[in-house]
């Protein structure tokens, strides 16, 4: 049995591609901050009535040694990690002039360096192993920027880099490395926004609604499976037509 490694899949969209790759049949690592994020839900529960093996493991994504750690627990466990997607992500937005240095560093320590923790641990075994798909969760304000997200659209912009560059990097060993933007998609990060930027938002989206967690899933989906074998150092935009 093939195994999907998730971070920040307690909730939101980690949460719901966790429950698709499932349903195609992965046993599933869970990754969160702390335990009691799983203890709140029953995302753990949920996975397993699926019938495939799921456990938790948890670290924090920023931190290089406890993401050592944590994919050598997932390989002990589960003997092969396949597929790591690479999606715990935070906001700290404010304007660039009252933005602090802490703010800056912190979102980049968690979006960004996480990413190449992941990629550099859990890329070691799928370089033993010939094969796997990194799926790296980008944004939109990577792409086009976002006022009072200069530490966000930095750390999702430098995700876009890392994704092309890890493709050529790995692409000889039968290692595919991908990333979705998603524009603006319903979970509890958005619904932090005031109204004011919902509807700003909303405005620019030519399919008029937000988007679902799952509708991150489905591409994350096919860029974990055999049918984008030959997709490699992409970035699929899934925002409704945002940016057209
Ligand atoms: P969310 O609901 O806030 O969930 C983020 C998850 O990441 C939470 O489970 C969180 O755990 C976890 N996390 C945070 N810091 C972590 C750390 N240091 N180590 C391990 N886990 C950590 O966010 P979401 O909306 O589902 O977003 C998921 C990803 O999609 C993020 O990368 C985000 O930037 C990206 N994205 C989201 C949208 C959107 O509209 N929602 C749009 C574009 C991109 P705690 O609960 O413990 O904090």
């Amino acid at each position: 049995m093939a195994t999907a490694l998730v971070t920040g899949s307690s909730r939101g969209i980690g949460a719901a591609i966790a429950l698709r790759l499932a349903d195609d049949g992965f046993d599933i690592a869970l990754n969160d901050l702390n335990e009691d994020m799983f203890r709140d839900n029953d995302i753990v529960e949920k996975i397993r009535e699926k019938g495939v093996k799921c456990e938790y493991f948890c670290a924090d994504v920023s931190d290089y040694a406890q993401c050592e750690e944590m994919v050598g627990k997932v390989k002990d466990f589960f003997m092969s990690i396949d597929v790591l997607v690479n999606n715990a992500g935070i906001t700290r937005d404010g304007l660039m002039a009252r933005m602090s240095e802490e703010q800056y560093d912190m979102v980049i320590n968690v979006n960004q360096k996480s990413v190449f923790n992941m990629m550099k641990h859990a890329g070691k075994i799928m370089m033993k192993q010939r094969s796997g798909k990194i799926i790296n969760v980008a944004s939109v304000a990577g792409l086009y920027g976002n006022p009072g997200q200069i530490n966000y659209s930095a750390s999702k912009a430098a995700i876009i880099g890392m994704t092309k560059t890890i493709a050529k990097e790995l692409g000889s060993r039968g290692i595919n490395v991908n990333a979705v933007a998603p524009g603006f998609i319903k979970t509890p990060m958005t619904d932090k926004l005031s109204e004011e930027q919902k509807s700003a938002i909303m405005n620019l989206i030519a399919m008029k609604r937000y988007g679902l967690p799952e509708e991150i899933a489905g591409v994350v989906s096919f860029l974990a499976s055999k049918d984008s074998s030959y997709v490699t150092g992409q970035v699929i935009e899934i925002s409704g037509g945002l940016s057209m």
